[in-house]
C-alpha cells in the first residue's frame, strides 16, 4: 500500500464530540469509532483535527487500519511533519541525559512518551534498535528522517529493526524482516549498572533486554542477601545484580535460549571469587513454585518477574489469579525477614489491582508484607500522567514476617 506524502495538502479528520473530549483531556489518541469524517485520507498521513463543528483541535498522525486512528503530534497546525520529528528526537536525548547514569543502554525515544507515537528507539553502546509501530512512522522520508537523525546523534556502528509482525499487520503494512538498517555490527557487550551483558540485534527477544528493569535492579540489589531465587529470569537481568549481594542465586526461565545467554552473561561477570555461582533451571514457573513451595524449600529473596498475563481488559480476572498464585507460592517460600520483589507488566493490571492482588496473597499465605517501595517503569520510559497507557510496569519491594 502506498504511503501519503507527509508534507503536502494536509487533509482534515472530523472527529465526534466524544474524541474531542479525549483530546481535550491531554490524550493524544482518537479511535476510529470516534472519527467523523477522513475521506480520502491516505495512510499514514499527517492530519488536521477538527471537532464535529470545525473547530481546530491540532494535528496527528492518522492510521486508515488500527483501532487507534489518530495520534495527535501538536495541538498546532503543522504543516511539515519532519522538523517536528527531528525536534522531538533531539528533545528526547536532551531528556534522558541527566536522567540516564552508570548505563550503556536505555531506550532513547518512547512513542507517545516522547511525542514520537509510533517510534520506539533503544540504545546498546552502539548499536541502535528501532520498532516502526505505525504507518505514519513507516512511510519512506520519515523512515530516512529517523536513521539521519539518529546517525548525526549518536555515530551508531549499526541501527537494526525489530519487526513486530502482528503490529504490521494490524496496520495493514506489508511484512518486512527484522535486520540491519545501517552498517554490519549486530551484537555487542554493553554495561548497565556496572553488569555486562551479551546482546544480540538478531536473536534476543523483544528489543533485547528488559530495559524498562534497569533502576528495578538496583533498588532490588540493594535490599537481597541470602538464598535469592529469580522467576523468570530471562537472560539474568535480576540474578545477575542480585549475585554480589547473595550467598547464592537461582534463575528460573522456561526459554532455553533466555538461559544459555543469561549462562553467558554469568560468565562476563565472575571476577569476583566470592560471588556465588548461579544455577540456572530451565523450567516452567508455575510447576516448579508448586514442586518448591510443597517440598518446604526456603529463600531470602524472591523475584517474580512474568511476562504479562494481561494483553487486553478482558484478562483482568485470569490474570490477576496468575498473579495471585505466584505471588502466595512465593510468599509461603520466604523465610521471616525475606525480601519480595515482585512485579507486572500488565498494562491493563493497574497498581492498585496489583497491590489489591498482593494483599490477598499474604492473607491467604497468612504472611504479613509490609512495603519497602512501589516502583515503575525506569525514567527512559516516561510516564505521561494523561495519557494512562504510558505507565504500565509495576515493580513492588516488600519485606515478609
Ligand atoms: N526478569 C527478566 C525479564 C522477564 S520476561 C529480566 O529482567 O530480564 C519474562 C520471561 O518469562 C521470559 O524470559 C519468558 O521466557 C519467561 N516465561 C514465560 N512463561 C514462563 C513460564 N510459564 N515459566 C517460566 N518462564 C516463563
Amino acid at each position: 500500500m502506498p504511503n501519503a506524502p507527509v508534507s503536502s495538502g494536509i487533509p482534515t479528520v472530523k472527529v465526534s464530540p466524544r474524541g474531542a473530549e479525549r483530546l481535550k483531556s491531554g490524550h493524544v489518541w482518537v479511535y476510529r469509532s470516534d472519527i467523523i469524517s477522513a475521506d480520502s485520507v491516505l495512510p499514514g498521513s499527517l492530519v488536521y483535527v477538527t471537532d464535529h463543528r470545525g473547530k481546530p483541535l491540532g494535528t496527528a498522525l492518522y492510521s486508515s487500519s488500527s483501532q487507534i486512528a489518530i495520534r495527535m503530534i501538536s495541538s498546532d497546525r503543522v504543516e511539515d511533519f519532519l522538523p517536528l520529528l527531528r525536534q522531538h528526537i533531539a528533545d528526547a536525548i536532551a531528556y534522558r541525559k541527566p536522567l540516564v547514569r552508570d548505563s550503556e543502554a536505555y531506550r532513547v525515544i518512547f512513542s507517545e512518551g516522547d511525542f514520537l507515537p509510533g517510534l520506539i528507539v533503544d540504545r546498546y553502546g552502539d548499536i541502535l534498535s528501532l520498532q516502526i509501530l505505525t504507518q505514519a512512522m513507516n512511510a519512506d522520508p520519515v523512515r530516512q528522517a529517523i536513521l539521519a537523525e539518529l546517525t548525526e546523534r549518536f555515530h551508531p556502528a549499526s541501527i537494526v529493526e525489530r519487526v513486530d509482525p502482528r503490529v504490521r499487520e494490524l496496520e495493514s503494512l506489508a511484512p518486512r524482516a527484522s535486520g540491519l538498517l545501517q552498517g554490519e555490527k549486530s551484537s555487542t557487550i554493553f554495561s548497565m549498572n556496572s553488569i555486562r551483558f551479551h546482546y544480540d540485534a538478531i536473536e534476543g527477544q523483544k528489543t533485547g533486554a528488559f530495559l524498562d528493569q534497569r533502576e528495578n535492579y538496583v533498588a532490588a540489589a540493594q535490599y537481597a542477601r541470602g538464598e535469592a531465587l529469580d522467576i523468570f529470569c530471562y537472560q539474568g537481568g535480576f540474578a545477575l545484580h542480585l549475585a554480589p549481594h547473595c550467598s547464592g542465586v537461582t534463575g528460573v526461565d522456561s526459554s532455553r535460549a533466555a538461559l544459555e545467554v543469561a549462562e553467558q552473561n554469568a560468565a562476563l561477570n565472575r571476577r569476583d571469587v566470592n560471588q556465588p555461582e548461579i544455577e540456572w533451571i530451565e523450567g516452567n514457573a508455575f510447576d516448579l513454585l508448586k514442586d518448591y513451595s510443597s517440598s518446604d524449600r526456603h529463600y531470602d529473596t524472591i523475584v517474580l518477574d512474568p511476562p504479562a498475563f494481561a494483553k487486553s481488559k478482558r484478562d483482568l480476572d485470569a490474570a490477576l489469579r496468575g498473579y495471585k498464585e505466584l505471588n502466595l507460592r512465593a510468599l509461603k517460600m520466604l523465610r521471616p525477614g525475606g525480601i519480595l520483589v515482585t512485579c507486572s507488566c500488565s498494562y491493563h493490571v493497574s497498581q492498585s489491582n496489583f497491590l489489591e492482588m498482593l494483599a490477598d496473597a499474604a492473607l491467604d499465605a497468612h504472611r504479613t508484607l509490609r512495603l519497602i517501595e512501589v516502583r515503575g517503569q525506569a525514567k527512559d520510559h516516561p510516564v505521561l500522567l494523561n495519557i494512562r497507557e504510558t505507565a504500565y510496569l509495576k515493580c513492588v519491594i516488600a519485606m515478609v514476617s
